[in-house]
């Protein structure tokens, strides 16, 4: 399938719409009252720093909804407003935070949901209304959704299309793309159905192996069954990798995805005549600003003395997930939580330590005056932040 050229088809079609619907002043009121909080608002007034009793807060610089957010929630909203009557769906959570997906289901808006590993869009009608999230949607997903002659509204967040971007400049000039990511994640699956050939590497020392299959070959049938759920159809190691570019789903750690860009470059320079690496890698900067800002505040807070840390966001978000990194990295007790429900009474929290399932911890608040970092991931409302902190003071006494 030419994606460049569909792209193009859908920017010009009548029912595919990229912007709101004129209604931001309605919306942004229900935003603010459903979203924000004036206790956040007043604490990052105060340096970031709240004392209470015998509970300090710190917040990270910089944490929660960033603009991509913003703009995909207040799009659907707008697009509820503006199709009153219409069956509206989604094809994925909005972004991956429960209480937001949970808000839009109130406001009737259908999530497709996923039968046997493949996603039942037999309920969508021809006429229907489709929102894509702010990850955004495979193209072939697109492509099903405008034969069927519905209305899109595309709430993809533009860095996710630079990326794409990206990748269709990889496969004009017969590069494979090499996806910094997690194969699995919406966002890396509708970057690389833009791809033509394309390998995806979750962290260094999967990078670490390919370059080295690159200078020193290898076993190709072990190198197919590590990546057999992660590169494209027919990948042949010995071939696919003399010309490599490389992408980046938006959330995952900055300093690994640069540190991944620069291994595969030194590993081209040293296979290929210097002169000729731009024939053999490819590399344009798609980090996220939001991204980076977050990570770099939360560098910034676990440089200060913090008794735990609190990393609010959903469970199945990238970028709350490297957050948590950072700090258990710094040796934090640090608590991974998606909403203040998880702090239950008699001092007991219901929490998910990084890569395994939740768990429930007693006496997780020590005694005496405490320091308590928080953060919380580009999909997570002010509010939730809010109510984390006033459940903390109130179990502090
Ligand atoms: S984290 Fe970055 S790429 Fe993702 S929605 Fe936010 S601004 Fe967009």
């Amino acid at each position: 399938m030419d994606t460049k050229a569909f792209k193009r088809s859908l920017n010009h079609s009548e029912n595919y719409h990229r912007k709101g619907f004129g209604h931001q002043a309605e919306v942004n009121i229900a935003l603010e009252s459903e979203y924000q909080s004036d206790l956040i608002q007043k604490i990052r007034a105060n340096s970031y720093t709240l004392t209470q009793g015998n509970v300090t807060i710190k917040l990270a610089e910089s944490f929660g909804f960033c603009w991509g957010v913003e703009r995909a929630v207040a799009m659907a909203y707008e697009t509820r407003q503006h199709f009153p009557t219409q069956d509206i769906w989604i094809t994925n959570e909005i972004i991956h935070n429960p209480s937001v997906n949970q808000r839009l289901k109130e406001m009737n808006v259908g999530f497709i949901e996923v039968q046997q590993g493949k996603k039942d869009f037999g309920v969508v009608g021809e006429k229907d209304v489709v929102i894509l999230p702010a990850f955004g949607a495979s193209v072939q997903e697109m492509q099903l959704l405008n034969d069927k002659g519905c209305t899109i509204v595309d709430t993809t967040c533009p860095w996710v299309s630079k990326v794409w971007n990206t990748v269709e400049k990889h496969k004009k000039n017969d590069h494979t793309s090499i996806v910094h990511g997690q194969y699995k994640h919406e966002e890396t699956v509708a970057t690389i159905s833009f791809a033509n050939k394309y390998l995806v590497v979750l962290n260094m020392a999967e990078a670490r192996y390919v370059c080295d299959y690159i200078l020193n070959g290898g076993d190709k049938q072990q190198f197919l069954t590590k990546f057999s759920n992660a590169c494209s159809a027919g990948f042949d190691p010995d071939v696919d990798l003399e010309r490599v570019g490389i992408a980046n789903q938006t959330t995952m750690l900055k300093t690994e995805t640069e540190e991944i860009g620069k291994l595969f470059q030194l590993t081209m320079l040293r296979k290929y005549n210097p002169v000729e690496i731009n024939d053999h890698f490819l590399s344009f900067n798609t980090i996220c600003d939001a991204t980076q800002e977050r990570q770099d505040a939360m560098f910034q807070l676990v440089e200060e003395k913090i008794d735990l840390m609190m990393v609010i966001g959903g469970f199945n978000s990238s970028n709350t997930t490297h957050l948590q990194e950072i700090s258990i990295d710094r040796a934090i007790p640090s608590y991974h939580i998606d909403s203040a429900d998880r702090i239950l009474a008699d001092y007991r929290l219901e929490h998910k330590p990084l890569k395994q399932d939740l768990v429930i911890s007693d006496n997780w608040l020590p005694a005496g005056h405490i320091t308590v970092g928080i953060t919380s991931g580009a999909s997570t409302p002010d509010k939730v932040v809010e109510e984390v902190i006033e459940k903390i003071f109130a179990a502090k006494g």
